[in-house]
């Protein structure tokens, strides 16, 4: 196939689940991948490993996606280790599900500091290695939540609202550098994030989806090598809901 053959790509949060597929979709696309983990060292350090059989350059980087020093030292290195960057996903991801009435500040602060304040970190560090090679692809993932929102998720809806108001702004400002700005907006896809749900509460959302069925991180992978390859190339500035109808 090779439709990303050449690009280096970043893609935070790979360790496991969504990011973790868009890693290896890239890789089996010819892609050269770096990738940032935090928690989950020997997933990430394993992942390297996998990705290299793909005959492609491959590192994973321990950096929290919501530090801001440490987003761009981690871009900085990647410039330098690979020659470039052409393609950044922002994946990381976390939840801290409470009613508002019982939220915390921190539970608030911690969801918005980790998803929307990262891609800022990421694409502010990007933005310059992009406009010198006059290209990009910058690909931030949200939610079909931060669309429609969802009780007991304040602070999740929000940060993922947040990041399709970024994403459309990146997307006005940097499209006469040639550099693209696209989200992904995934439904209800089974990965270590939904694993935690309650069984009634998946074969609910299950019931609800007019697919009858939960996605799969390779299929919302399979929507950012699209995104990152050229086969988008006037697409910029859009919400792609991976979600097999679920919000429509
Ligand atoms: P997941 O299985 O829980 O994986 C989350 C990933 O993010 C892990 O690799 C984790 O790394 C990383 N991460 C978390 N905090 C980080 C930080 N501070 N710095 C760097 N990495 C960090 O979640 P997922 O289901 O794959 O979700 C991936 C993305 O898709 C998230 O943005 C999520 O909001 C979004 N999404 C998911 C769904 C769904 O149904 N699953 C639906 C819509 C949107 P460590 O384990 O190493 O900490």
């Amino acid at each position: 196939m090779g439709l990303l053959k050449g690009k280096t790509a970043l893609i935070t949060g790979a360790s496991k689940g969504i990011g973790r597929a868009i890693a290896i979709q890239y890789a089996k696309e010819g892609a050269n991948v770096a990738f940032t983990y935090l928690s989950s060292v020997e997933k990430g350090q394993a992942l390297e490993n996998e990705l290299a059989a793909y005959g492609i350059k491959a590192k994973g980087y321990r950096s929290d996606a919501s530090n801001f020093k440490a987003a761009e030292e981690l871009v900085n290195a990647v410039v330098t280790e690979f020659g470039g960057l052409d393609i950044l996903v922002n994946n990381a991801g976390i939840t801290r599900d409470n009613l508002l009435m019982r939220m915390t500040e921190e539970a608030w602060d911690e969801v918005i500091n980790v998803n929307l304040k990262s891609c800022f970190n990421t694409v502010k560090a990007a933005t310059r290695p992009m406009m010198k090679a006059k290209a990009g692809s910058i690909i931030n993932i949200t939610s079909v939540v931060g669309i429609k929102g969802n009780a007991g998720q304040a602070n999740y809806a929000a940060s993922k609202a947040g990041i399709i108001g970024f994403t459309k702004s990146v997307a006005l400002e940097l499209g006469s550098r040639n550099i693209r700005s696209n989200a992904v907006a995934p439904g209800f896809i089974e990965t270590e994030m939904t694993g935690v749900l309650d069984e009634k509460v998946v074969q609910g959302w299950r019931d609800a989806i007019p697919m009858k069925r939960g996605g799969q991180a390779e299929e919302v992978a399979n929507a950012c090598v699209f995104l990152g390859s050229d086969m988008s190339s006037y697409i910029s500035g859009q919400v792609l809901q991976v979600d097999g109808a679920m919000l429509t």
